[in-house]
């Protein structure tokens, strides 16, 4: 066996290892990254990148499909022909893009990188299994960063015409009709575009409504969005069993009703990786089913850290990328904290949605009065143009001071708005800092800006 040392031994090449071994090699720490399968986890390889890439497919064939759009400004085309193997195949070369460019990313910091499977023996020792044999690795420090897997229904198990997110996203075929189980990220999402795709769309959702994690205000145009792409919603249901083409669902009422699908996508969330790879031996904290972490990231054990989705939600790359470097230079030497006040979260539906902070109903609970400032996309310039007028942006603030704790959104290409929101929260701003940043015109951002001064009491443009 093969026996190797190191300071920091990383386990896991999703963007919260990837990014910490990056981080850690610039930082001059001796850092080694075992990954089992390939470098870019979920995230670049079966999650944000690839649903992002179908989602872009989708949203392209649609906007051929029904012209109105195209018509109302004077273009008109044939009927549109979709190489639906072919976007996949354009999708996969983006993945490998990225994927091979962390292999570059990890190798200019310095990063010994393992392709092989990795099996924890103590807090600072891990064996790896690879094709060219086994590996001894001794630590100083470990850093856990082995993700999540999807969840599983018992009665309707991942196989066959049963998908999860990642069977969804390798399809070489639009399926006639498509289940949907779930109305959380994943399902919405994937259940827009492939309704754009041209399949027939059901969402079943166990809550009564879709999307739970948002309030139902920046839902709604989503809902419409939905009905107006002829998917069907059916709130408050639950799968049962798939067979010969048909999910039967039953309501909250007790009956029971089938739903046509040639295939049905399971999205009933995911869960923290942690079996399998003896984490089990370290006896370490947990937080349900999660390894439990304090605010440095670290587990129950000394010099054993965790991060990402390993750790529980919000299941997000970019809150693992964030822990990842606040591990590595806390190893480093920094004192550092992962405090993030803010942890944007968007859902790529259509119309988009970001939301970071409080909503308005969780500021009242935690501050007292609050003051909510609305501004709509219909009275904004930059989304006429755009052909795109649905949606808003709302922006909570305490009513004493004005210091602003929640900003929110929804409409076409918001989440690229996300970045500033983020700043205004990190940043402490007050309803005042932005109501006197120049926002330029004509953006959709002028609508954040426009928020502002409605939260003041005193909108320009409505
Ligand atoms: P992962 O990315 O899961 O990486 C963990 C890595 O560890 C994997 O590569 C795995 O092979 C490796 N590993 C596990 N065990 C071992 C072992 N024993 N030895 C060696 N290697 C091991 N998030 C967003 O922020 N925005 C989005 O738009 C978004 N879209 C998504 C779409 C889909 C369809 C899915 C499924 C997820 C999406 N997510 C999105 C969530 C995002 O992908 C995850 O939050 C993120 O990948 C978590 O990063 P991580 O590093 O914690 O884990
Ligand atoms: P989710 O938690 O977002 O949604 C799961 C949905 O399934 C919920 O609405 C839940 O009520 C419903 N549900 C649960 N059991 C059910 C049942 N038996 N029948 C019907 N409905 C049921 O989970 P997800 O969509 O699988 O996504 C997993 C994680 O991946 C998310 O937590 C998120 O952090 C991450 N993700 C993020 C993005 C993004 O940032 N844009 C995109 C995709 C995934």
């Amino acid at each position: 066996m093969n026996e190797l040392r190191c300071k920091v031994l990383v386990i896991g090449g999703g963007p919260g290892g990837y990014v910490a071994a990056i981080r850690a090699g610039q930082l001059g720490l001796d850092t080694i990254l075992v990954e089992e399968n390939k470098l870019g986890g979920t995230c670049l390889n079966v999650g944000c990148i690839p649903s992002k890439a179908l989602i872009h497919a989708a949203g392209a064939a649609h906007g051929l499909r029904e012209p109105r759009a195209l018509n109302a400004i004077g273009l008109s085309v044939g009927p549109p022909k979709l190489d639906f193997a072919g976007a996949i195949a354009w999708k996969d070369g983006i993945v490998a893009r990225l994927t091979s460019g962390v292999g570059a990313l990890l190798k200019k910091a310095k990063v010994r990188t393992l392709l092989g499977s990795a099996t924890i023996v103590d807090g600072k020792t891990a064996t790896v299994r690879a094709d060219t044999g086994e590996t001894r690795i001794a630590a100083e420090h470990l850093l856990l960063a082995t993700g999540s897997e999807p969840v599983e229904l018992p009665a309707l198990k991942f196989g066959g015409d049963i998908l999860s997110s990642t069977d969804a996203l390798a399809l070489t075929e639009v399926p006639r009709s498509l289940a949907v189980v779930g109305a959380g990220y994943i399902g919405m999402e994937l259940g827009i575009a492939f309704a754009k795709l041209g399949a027939n769309v059901t969402i079943v959702e166990a809550l009564p409504k879709i999307l739970p994690l948002y309030d139902a205000e920046l839902t709604q145009p989503v809902a419409r969005r939905l009905a107006d792409l002829g998917v069907e919603t059916l709130l408050g249901v639950r799968a049962l069993a798939h067979a010969e083409g048909a999910l039967k669902v039953m309501g909250a009422d007790g009956k029971e009703r089938a739903v046509r699908a040639d295939k049905v996508l399971v999205a009933v969330g995911r869960r923290a990786r942690t079996g399998g790879f003896g984490l089990e031996s370290l006896d370490l904290a947990m937080s349900g089913a999660n390894v439990r972490i304090d605010e440095r990231c670290a587990t129950s054990m000394r010099n054993v850290w965790a991060i990402g989705d390993l750790t529980g939600e919000p299941m997000l790359a970019h809150r693992a990328m964030a822990q990842g470097e606040t591990v590595a230079e806390i190893i480093a030497g920094s004192k550092r904290v992962f405090d993030m006040k803010a942890i944007p979260a968007i859902c790529f539906t259509d119309p988009e949605i970001v939301a970071v902070g409080l909503s308005p109903d969780a500021a009242k609970s935690a501050h007292g009065e609050i003051r909510v400032g609305h501004f709509p996309f219909r009275a904004n310039g930059r989304a006429m143009t755009l052909q795109d007028d649905e949606g808003f942006v709302r922006v909570t603030a305490r009513a004493d001071n004005h210091l602003v704790l929640g900003i929110h959104a929804v409409g076409q290409g918001v989440s690229e708005l996300s970045a500033a929101f983020s700043l205004a929260l990190e940043m402490g701003a007050r309803l005042e800092d932005i109501a006197l940043t120049i926002h330029a015109h004509p953006t959709m951002s002028e609508a954040f800006h426009e928020s502002a001064l409605a939260a003041l009491g005193h909108p320009l443009h409505i």
